[in-house]
């Protein structure tokens, strides 16, 4: 069986070195708020090029409070419009609506799946005021264009990074090019707790302020409260777990790299389409972290059956998007054809840090020998 990401294998290499980071937070007897976090966020926003990091307890809660931050602060109000991709992680869409703000799903590029700027200035109006620039699957959206776009409507930008730590656009890596980003460290994320935590990092010193209030009840000082905030808060344990494996991440994006050059150059079928398939060039590998290997093909379900079958464990990412969803009724007559026509194509292969050339060249030989019934 060839299982889509072991986290108990890409865990073990590091095994000692968590046992040990753990044993010292159990014996320090502190658990929330501590040096633990202190290391990390230094660590972290070092990482991301960025001024402050503020750990946070999970991708969906550091979205969340920045676009709340942001209204605390009098940026946002109530009713204002946040442009987002429609095909993305319903969590992106969720912290918008959350906030009883507007979002206003816009088309992806249908080669890259990221922001098409053209089409996102179109979708701006006299409401717009924030972009949210999901990196999904690993690769940073054009943020250049964005940025610019940005700054000629006078928006914020929320990078949604959770699925890019450590990627780049233009020599400038995710958490670092717009007002604010979010990340996620879920196991399965390139950079994965033992558990759930997250982190907004960002270069606007009030901003950082009023984050590290609203994770703590709105209190920036014990027992008094500025905010009705909330409990999200990104423990000692899982801070020093990060801190462990923040050391490893570039060396595992070197690896999941090599994966995805194998993958690029191995498969050759008429029927399915390669990430990147109009732009491939050593720049664009080089910049995505390959969270995710996605593949389209349009007897998808038909394919990720017949790779079961042999042993091959694939993810849809993601199956039903955001707008036909129970959750939105209110959208579930609206159509977005490149969205829908992603989610009925994509296929995510097995790619990970441990996965072995022999492995990834048994799932180009499935892939390549594939034919539909159909
Ligand atoms: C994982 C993810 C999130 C949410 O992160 P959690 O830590 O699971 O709350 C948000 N956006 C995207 C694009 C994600 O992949």
């Amino acid at each position: 069986m060839i299982s889509f990401l072991d986290l108990k294998k890409i865990n073990a290499a590091m095994r000692e070195e968590l046992i040990e980071s753990c044993t010292r937070v159990i014996d320090s007897g502190w658990f929330i708020g501590g040096n633990e976090l202190t290391k990390f966020e230094a660590q972290f926003s070092t990482y991301t090029q960025s001024r402050h990091c503020i750990g946070v307890a999970n991708g969906l809660d550091a979205l969340n409070l920045t676009l709340r931050a942001w209204k605390e602060l009098g940026k946002l109000k109530d009713g204002d419009e946040v442009i987002v991709p429609a095909n993305t992680y319903i969590a992106s869409i969720l912290a918008i609506t959350e906030n009883r703000l507007v979002p206003v799903l816009v088309e992806p590029d249908a080669a890259t799946y990221n922001l098409d700027p053209l089409l996102v200035e179109t979708a701006i109006t006299s409401k717009t005021r924030v972009i949210m620039a999901v990196h999904l699957y690993g690769q940073l959206c054009d943020m250049t264009a964005l940025m610019t776009l940005a700054q000629r409507h006078n928006l914020l930008v929320l990078e949604d990074s959770a699925q890019a730590h450590g990627a780049r656009h233009a020599g400038r890596c995710a958490g670092s090019w717009g007002h604010a980003s979010g990340f996620s460290f879920y196991p399965g994320k390139n950079l994965g707790a033992l558990g759930d935590a997250g982190a907004i990092t960002t270069d606007d010193d009030q901003l950082a302020d009023t984050l590290r209030a609203l994770r703590n009840y709105g209190s920036h000082e014990k027992y008094k409260n500025l905010y009705q905030g909330v409990n999200s808060r990104l423990d000692e344990i899982q801070a020093a777990m990060l801190s462990v494996k923040l050391k490893y991440l570039d060396e595992q994006t070197q690896l999941r790299r090599a994966v995805a050059q194998q993958y690029m150059e191995g498969i050759r079928h008429p029927g399915i389409t390669l990430p990147l398939a109009e732009g491939t060039s050593a720049q664009a590998l080089e910049s995505h972290v390959w969270h995710v290997f996605v593949i389209r093909c349009e007897q998808r379900d038909e394919l990720q059956r017949y790779l079961h079958a042999r042993g091959i464990q694939t993810i849809i990412h993601y199956p039903v998007p955001a707008h036909q969803q129970q959750a939105y009724k209110q959208w579930n007559n609206c159509s977005y054809p490149i969205t829908e026509a992603i989610h009925q194509e994509v296929l995510s292969l097995p790619i990970s840090p441990v996965m072995t050339p022999s492995e990834v060249e048994s799932v180009i030989t499935a892939v390549n020998n594939f034919v539909s019934e159909a």
